[in-house]
């Protein structure tokens, strides 16, 4: 039986950036990815917007404040030092909603302690940089910094350079139980790999591989599905940069806004529409009983408890699987958009959002729990592709080090 010094499960952005700087730390030492898929990024790290977020929504005291906005300047450095397509294009968040009027005072003032650079717009100054957006007060921010990468391109270029670094990268190895006192898991397969110090990167199994490591019973996995459509390329909108709504800063989700590729291309999304199982991106693939009894109940019961906006999310996301709802959140932005500049495309994620069970509400921040030779990340949901590099040096040095 091989026995790696590191021993990561997981080999999306959060595992290959955190085996990478184990192996930079300690270059003699035997690291391992264990990836259940046959090749890396085939979830949320290959199946996200790709922005690079400046940092701008999280509290200062969040660890995604305190990674964030280091992230995107050096994942930022990373497309350019290898020269992998890259957007910096910049972002204008307009508050939609009266409700959201005061948000961009709120958003300004994180921006301001965060160390990102915003400017308020006017009404004016609005309309000749971003001519086609709407905001309910005429004014918004605009975040130069905000950019957008190729997350394929990142992880092709990620796999390569784990391999090169001696980095052992096993994929079709799934993970079925573990041994926490022996410090063995065991595969799928039947193959057995014994460990020094594991280290639990799953995304959307997180929860149910930490509970095998007897760790994170608190937490379980609430899907939401992000949906894309593409923008058509003869609706004759003239989008600019970025536009995002002002988000209700309450639930992880940032709302439909448009998303703008290195080659031109322009998406619109993601939702966040309860997926019923973990990998349930289309129809009713990937649905099990159990799993669609689980996720049910629990969306069931926060909606009637209607705890932080949780009814009016559900309302309001569900209808969003339908076009006609989807247009009309992207008409909040873009109030010149038709249904028909709404293209159907294969872009779709879903994101590893988890739920306290303790304290019954959706997990806003990173989540990271240290069990026995072992470190769980838990809810490495957006911005975590963004900020993968300092945040596994924050992993390594306060949990794996430790
Ligand atoms: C729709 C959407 C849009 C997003 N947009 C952005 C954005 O614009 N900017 C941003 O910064 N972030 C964004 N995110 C978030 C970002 O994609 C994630 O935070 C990031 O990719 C998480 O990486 P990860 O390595 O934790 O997860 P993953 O990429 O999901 O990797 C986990 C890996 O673990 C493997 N695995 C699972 N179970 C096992 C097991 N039992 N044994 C072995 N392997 C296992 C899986 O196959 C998978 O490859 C978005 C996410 C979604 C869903």
């Amino acid at each position: 039986m091989s026995r790696p010094d590191f021993l990561i499960i997981g080999g999306g952005i959060v595992g290959l950036a955190i085996a990478k700087e184990l192996k930079n730390r300690y270059p003699d030492n035997h690291v391992t990815i264990l990836e259940k898929e046959e090749q890396a990024g085939l979830h949320s790290s290959g199946r996200n917007s790709g922005v690079l977020h400046s940092g701008i929504y999280y509290p200062p005291s969040s660890v995604k404040a305190q990674v964030c906005v280091q992230g995107a300047r050096e994942m930022i450095g990373y497309c350019i030092d290898r020269k992998l397509p890259l957007n910096r294009i910049g972002k204008v968040l307009t508050p939609t909603r009266k409700q959201d009027a005061l948000q961009i005072d709120l958003l300004q003032q994180r921006a301001l302690e965060n160390g990102v650079f915003v400017e308020r717009l006017d009404e004016k100054s609005l309309k000749e940089l971003e001519p086609e957006a709407f905001s309910v007060t005429g004014e918004a921010l605009w975040v130069p910094s905000t950019a957008v990468g190729d997350s394929a391109a990142v992880m092709q270029s990620m796999v390569s350079e784990v391999l090169h670094m001696g980095i052992e990268l096993r994929f079709k190895s799934v993970i079925t139980s573990v041994d926490v006192g022996a410090r063995n898991v065991k595969m799928l397969s039947g193959d057995a790999v014994s460990y020094g110090h594991a280290i639990n990167c799953a995304g959307l199994h997180a929860d149910s591989v930490a509970h095998k490591f007897d760790v994170g019973h608190r937490y379980t996995l609430l899907p939401f599905k992000g949906i894309y459509w593409k923008l058509d390329p003869n609706s004759g909108l003239d989008i600019r940069h970025l536009i995002y709504p002002v988000p209700d800063l309450r639930v992880p989700f940032l709302g439909v806004h448009t998303t703008t590729m290195s080659d031109g291309s322009i998406y619109l999304g993601p939702t966040a529409v309860p997926a019923f199982g973990r990998e349930n991106y289309y129809g009713l693939k990937n649905v099990t009983a159990p799993e669609l009894f689980r996720i049910s109940r629990l969306l069931m019961q926060q909606t009637i408890a209607g705890r932080d906006g949780f009814r009016a999310l559900a309302w309001q996301e569900g209808r969003r699987y339908f076009k006609p709802w989807f247009a009309d959140a992207a008409r909040a932005i873009l109030p010149r958009l038709q249904d028909n500049h709404l293209l159907p495309c294969d872009k779709v994620g879903i994101r590893a959002q988890m739920f306290d069970r303790q304290d019954k509400k959706l997990v806003n921040d990173f989540l990271v729990e240290r069990g026995l030779s072992s470190t769980h990340i838990l809810n490495a949901i957006s911005p975590a592709w963004t900020s993968a590099f300092p945040f596994a040096r924050f992993v390594i040095d306060n949990y794996i080090e430790r």
